[in-house]
């Protein structure tokens, strides 16, 4: 039996899909839910650097 509690995950952005891959990670297997359920484009370039 399972005992681990199923952990809500409510916004996927970045923040919400990176926790819902370490509580994965961790063996919580998530239930992630967005308010869009597709990705929208908003016009922009995103970059990610090192600060
Ligand atoms: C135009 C623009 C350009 C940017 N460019 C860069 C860049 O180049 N580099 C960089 O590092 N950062 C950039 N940023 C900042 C970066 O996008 C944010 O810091 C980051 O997305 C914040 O992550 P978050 O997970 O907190 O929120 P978000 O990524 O905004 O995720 C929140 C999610 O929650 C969902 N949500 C909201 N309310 C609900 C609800 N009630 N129920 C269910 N789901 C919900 C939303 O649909 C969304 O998917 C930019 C931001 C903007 C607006």
């Amino acid at each position: 039996m399972n005992n681990k509690p199923t952990i809500a995950v409510i916004g996927a952005g970045l923040g919400g899909a990176a926790a819902g891959a370490l509580l994965q990670q961790a063996g919580y297997p998530p239930r992630c839910t967005n308010r869009h359920q597709r990705l929208r484009a908003l016009g922009q370039a995103s970059t990610l650097a090192p600060t």
